[in-house]
């Protein structure tokens, strides 16, 4: 597994662990923590690789599988990062897929809503085509993802290479970074520090926040079933960033104020996965509410802060 450092590879590394499978972890942790996947060190069914996915891999053994979490998701993180974005999902997409190629592994791909862009059909189903900015800032994950789909396509068809493509929508949990720019890691952060909560544009923009542990499900229960095509994982309840602000500062007990930032260039104006497909393919659909998974990241977060060393 590709990413396997970050914050929902590592999460993913838990739960096929605990499923009794053996993994190798491959992450170069340029967004990723080794403390992520550290306490798995004396694991004997864990082994990690510290590596550049975007270089050429060579790995000695059998795999079952290969599962490519790495790249950069934070739109923070990739507009810092916008040529190894760029690489991890091309280059890198391109050597994980010759490597399941040579060892007769399946391949499974972490996509992204984002390769629908600001879309302009909503629910987005995967049928829809996307209206993507390819030379705006986020050009360089949205089109990266869309060639990473691509190739994977490609793969499939021309060298019959067993494939999955999920597209993620905003998953948040323990273990997001509390720098990371993402939202949910944001508010939380700010409420617990009584910094402003910061809100880009009106806050009238969506998103649909689901919890890891119910994108692990989909994920897990997508492995065994063959469907090649890409699947929208995540959670059809739609928040406006005013309405997520209000739960966090509500849930934290926080007395931050509310301040208003510019809306960063092309931040999509609604975000919602329609999941009939994975509903109906794996019976599949989220079972956490926002509440409860907030409730959990917080009590994470808290945690993690009250720890003497520096995160
Ligand atoms: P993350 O930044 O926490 O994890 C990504 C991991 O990949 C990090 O550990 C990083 O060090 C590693 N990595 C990046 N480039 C690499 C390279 N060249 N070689 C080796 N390792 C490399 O992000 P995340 O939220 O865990 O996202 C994981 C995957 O899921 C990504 O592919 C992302 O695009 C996708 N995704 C995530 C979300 C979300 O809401 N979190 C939404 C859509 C898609
Ligand atoms: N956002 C915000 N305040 C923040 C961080 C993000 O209002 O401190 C907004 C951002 O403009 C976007 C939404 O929250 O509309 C989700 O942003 P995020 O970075 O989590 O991911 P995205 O869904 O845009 O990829």
């Amino acid at each position: 597994m590709t990413g396997a450092a970050g914050f929902i590879g590592s999460h993913l590394t838990e739960r096929l662990l605990s499923d009794g499978h053996y993994v190798l972890g491959m992450d170069n942790l340029i967004t990723g923590k080794y403390e992520n996947i550290a306490h798995h060190s004396g694991n004997p069914k864990f082994e990690f690789i510290h590596h550049n996915v975007s270089n050429h891999l060579h790995i000695i053994g059998d795999l079952d599988w290969v599962i490519h979490f790495a790249s950069p998701a934070s739109p923070i993180d990739y507009l810092h990062l916008p040529i190894e974005t760029l690489k991890v999902n091309s280059l890198g997409t391109h050597n994980t897929l010759g490597l399941a190629r040579s060892k007769n592994a399946k391949y499974f791909l972490a996509s992204t809503s984002e390769v629908y862009g600001d879309p302009l059909v909503h629910p987005q189903p995967e049928t829809y085509w996307g209206n993507v900015n390819p030379i705006g800032p986020r050009g360089v994950y949205d089109e990266s993802k869309r060639f990473a789909e691509a190739i994977t396509m490609a793969y499939h068809h021309k060298h019959k290479l067993d494939t999955r493509i999920i597209r993620i929508f905003n998953c948040y949990g323990p273990r997001l970074r509390f720098n990371d720019g993402r939202v949910v890691s944001n508010f939380i952060h700010q409420a617990l520090t009584g910094k402003p909560i910061t809100i880009y544009g009106e806050g009238s923009q969506t998103r649909s926040f689901q919890y890891v542990s119910d994108l692990v499900d989909g994920i897990v229960a997508l492995m065994p079933v063959k469907h090649n095509e890409p699947v929208n994982l995540g959670n059809p309840k739609e928040f406006t960033m005013i309405e997520l602000a209000e739960l966090v500062k509500e849930l934290t007990g926080s007395q931050s104020k509310v301040v208003y930032e510019p809306l960063p260039v092309d931040d999509p104006k609604r975000r919602l996965p329609d999941i009939s497909k994975a509903k109906a393919l794996l019976n599949w659909s989220p079972k956490v509410d926002l509440r409860a998974g907030l409730e959990k990241t917080i009590a994470w977060y808290r945690q993690e802060m009250s720890e003497p060393v520096l995160k």
